[in-house]
This record gives structure tokens, C-alpha cells and sequence, in this order.
């Protein structure tokens, strides 16, 4: 029996995990569910999961999350507060982590599982753009194993040998991410200039939360994700490739010496990489709809559009920069999608927020935490002028 630890359990991730825990009442359980400011949400899923412990991040909520749980017979224990996050993280009762927090906020509770040596199940793609190196360091520590949740980094660890020393000794040439394009792929850039939150959260193929869509819709996300490969599977950045798969089929693919190229394919449902990393190394039903190929038909495959998407390149760079680079990125992103939600930056100014803060703030040597912390808070400061400035 796997006992699992949802953060962000309120969330779309935390939604497909907790579906395939559902499913498997012999093989998994819920322990601990963690989310930010959702109480009515929270409460029904300690209701329906009744977990040894439930967190709500917002301390201002803890009451009224006791409330509820104690007016519905709950008798879950309740903390609160970003710290509850990081001890949730590494829960005793708990093997496994469902990283599934948005953003830097999941950074310290991510580090926590891998150091505690839980099985990490890792969405929280922004903690490995921060800190890959810390986040090595801590599941090395740990001896914990980490599943890739993200579909194209599931994809690839499906596609590699598990027991390989590294990949150049494995025989990979490339990795190939897929990318959807997203609800604006085919666009030109002037026709993008007044496009709504509404429209860019509207994803062709997969339901995400906001943060998420809007990245896919710039190709952040795959920018992200270029970065996060780099980090996960040790493979230098010009081995990262990134093609556009409009149906959102094939998850990623690896190649290898010899010409070989493995795929991993399925439908777009996050059940699939829940499934397979809560159970690996068995398999077990995720709930998804059959795959009918005939149906899909076709397959296609295009390049980005790597001026309209500036984004895509702006990560390529901090990542070949290194050090506080991909950091800045990552917080000046966070900030100026939060913005453009807000409805206080158009959509085409996200990669200008993001170049500019790069352009300001030299990038640094940044290992430890708190060096990532500093650098996380300087370039959110920068951004944020710059955003301030856009508007005016
Ligand atoms: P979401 O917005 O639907 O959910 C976010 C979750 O994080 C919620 O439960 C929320 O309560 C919690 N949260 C937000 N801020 C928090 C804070 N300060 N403290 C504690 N909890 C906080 O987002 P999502 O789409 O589920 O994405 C979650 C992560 O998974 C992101 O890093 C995303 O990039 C990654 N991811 C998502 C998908 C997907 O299909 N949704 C696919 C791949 C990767
Ligand atoms: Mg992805």
C-alpha cells in the first residue's frame, strides 16, 4: 500500500491523482492533501479521501477549514501555513509526494520529499527550473526515486533505459519534446495583440490550471520544460529538441545511435503519467478512454514559431547562461503571467517583461536555498517595475 502526500490537491494534477487513488483503494491511499486558499475544496476532499492530515497554505483559512471538517464529522487533523507545506512534505506516514504546487511556491515542500527519500512524483516543473541542482543533491541524499509527471519528461523516462550510467552511454542522441502550440499556434504576432486571458487559458487539447495555459499558449511552458529535461535526464541542451504535435499524441520521443526512435504515446489525459508513476513499476488502470488511433487519424508535426513564441528561445538562453539565469526567468514569467490574468499586461509583453529583467540583472552564482530564494525575490522586483512601467 502506497500511502501519498497530494500538494496542490485542489488543483488540476491534484484532481488526476486522486482520481487514479480513487480507483485503487487496494494499492494507494491518500494521507496528507495540501492546497492554498480552496477550503470549500479542501474539505470535500478530506471528506470523500478522510487523509491523516490536511494543510491549507493561507494560515488566514485554518479556522474555517477546522470549521467545516468539524461540522461534517471529519476528523482530519488540520496546520496551516507555508512551513505545514514543507512538514507535510515529509510526513512519516507518507512514501509518496504528488508535487503538484504551481509555481515557486512548491519549491521548498519539492525539496523536502526528495531529502526526506519519498517517492517524488514531480509537476511542480518551476522547482526544477530553480533549483535542479539542489533538488540532485537533495534526492541523492534521499535515495528516494523521482517520477517525472509532466507528460513529455514521463514520456522520455519511458522511452530511457533505467539503468543507464548516463546518456551519452546509453546511446541517446536526442530528445525531441513535443509541444501542442497551443490556442494560438498558426497565429501571426500582430494578430495576438489583444487576446484575452479567456482565450489563451482555451487549450486545444489539455485542461490545465491557469498558470499552465497561459505558458502553453506563449511556449513558456516548453521553455520550462527544455530546462526541466536538461535537469531530470542529465542531457546538455543542444540534445533538447522541440517539435510542434499538434494532437498532443506522441508525448515526446528519444533517439538513439543507431537510428531508433522510441515515442511514447496516449491520449492527452494526466491520468496516464499519474497512473504509471504512483504504480511503477507495475501498471494499473488510469480510468482513460481507450486510444483509437483510426480515430486520430493523422499525425503532424511542424517547428515552432520561435519569433511569435519568443519565449521559447528566452529559455534556451538562461538555460546556456546558467546560474540565477533560468531563476530570473522563471520569477520575471510567474509575474508577468499573473499580470496578464490580472488583465495588467497584454499578452505579447510577457516575453518583453521576461527579456528585460533578464537583460537587467546579471545572472549570478546561485546553490544554495536561500541564493535561489534572493535570486527568485530580486528578479520578481524587477519584474514587477518593469510590468508597472509597461502599463504606464
Ligand atoms: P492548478 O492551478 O490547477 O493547481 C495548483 C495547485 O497548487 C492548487 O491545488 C493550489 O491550491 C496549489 N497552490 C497554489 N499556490 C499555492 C501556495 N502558495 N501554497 C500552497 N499551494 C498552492 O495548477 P495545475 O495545472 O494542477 O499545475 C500544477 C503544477 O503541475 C504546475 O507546476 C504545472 O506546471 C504542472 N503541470 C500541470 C499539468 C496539467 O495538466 N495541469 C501538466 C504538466 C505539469
Ligand atoms: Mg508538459
Amino acid at each position: 500500500m502506497r500511502t501519498v502526500a497530494v500538494l496542490g490537491a485542489t488543483g488540476s494534477i491534484g484532481a488526476s491523482a486522486l482520481d487514479v487513488i480513487a480507483r485503487h483503494p487496494d494499492r494507494f491511499r491518500a494521507g496528507v492533501l495540501a492546497a492554498h486558499r480552496n477550503v470549500e475544496a479542501l474539505a470535500a476532499l478530506c471528506a470523500k479521501f478522510r487523509p491523516d492530515l490536511a494543510v491549507i497554505a493561507d494560515a488566514a483559512l485554518e479556522a474555517d477549514l477546522r470549521e467545516r471538517l468539524r461540522s461534517a464529522g471529519v476528523t482530519t487533523r488540520v496546520t496551516a501555513g507555508a512551513d505545514a507545506l514543507v512538514e507535510a512534505a515529509t510526513d512519516k506516514r507518507c512514501d509518496t509526494v504528488v508535487a503538484a504546487i504551481v509555481g515557486a511556491a512548491g519549491l521548498a515542500s519539492t525539496l523536502a520529499a526528495a531529502r526526506a527519500g519519498k517517492r517524488l512524483l514531480l509537476a511542480n516543473k518551476e522547482a526544477v527550473v530553480m533549483a535542479g541542482p539542489l533538488l540532485r543533491d537533495a534526492l541523492d541524499a534521499g535515495g528516494g526515486a523521482l517520477l517525472p509527471i509532466d507528460s513529455e519528461h514521463n514520456a522520455v523516462f519511458q522511452c530511457l533505459p533505467a539503468d543507464r550510467a548516463s546518456l551519452d552511454a546509453a546511446g541517446v542522441t536526442r530528445i525531441l519534446l513535443t509541444a501542442s502550440g497551443g490556442p494560438f499556434r498558426g497565429r501571426p504576432r500582430d494578430t495576438l495583440g489583444s487576446v484575452t486571458p479567456e482565450m489563451a487559458c482555451a487549450h486545444p487539447n489539455w485542461t490545465m490550471g491557469r498558470k499552465i495555459s497561459v505558458d502553453s499558449a506563449t511556449l513558456m511552458n516548453k521553455g520550462l520544460e527544455v530546462i526541466e529535461a536538461h535537469f531530470l535526464f542529465d542531457a546538455r541542451p543542444e540534445r533538447i529538441e522541440v517539435v510542434v504535435h499538434p494532437q498532443s499524441i506522441v508525448h515526446s520521443m528519444v533517439e538513439y545511435a543507431d537510428g531508433s526512435v522510441l515515442a511514447q504515446l496516449g491520449n492527452p489525459d494526466m491520468r496516464t503519467a499519474l497512473a504509471h508513476a504512483l504504480a511503477w513499476p507495475e501498471r494499473v488502470a488510469a480510468g482513460v478512454a481507450p486510444f483509437d488511433l483510426l480515430g486520430i487519424g493523422r499525425l503532424d508535426f511542424e517547428p515552432p514559431d520561435r519569433t511569435t513564441f519568443a519565449c521559447l528561445d528566452l529559455a534556451y538562453r538562461a538555460l546556456a547562461v546558467g546560474g540565477s539565469a533560468p531563476i530570473t526567468l522563471n520569477a520575471a514569467n510567474e509575474e508577468a503571467v499573473a499580470a496578464f490574468l490580472d488583465g495588467r499586461l497584454p499578452f505579447l509583453a510577457i516575453p518583453e517583461v521576461i527579456e528585460s529583467t533578464l537583460e537587467t540583472l546579471p545572472a549570478a552564482s546561485a546553490v544554495t536555498l536561500p541564493e535561489v530564494l534572493d535570486a527568485d525575490l530580486t528578479a520578481r522586483r524587477v519584474a514587477q517595475r518593469i510590468i508597472a512601467s509597461a502599463k504606464g
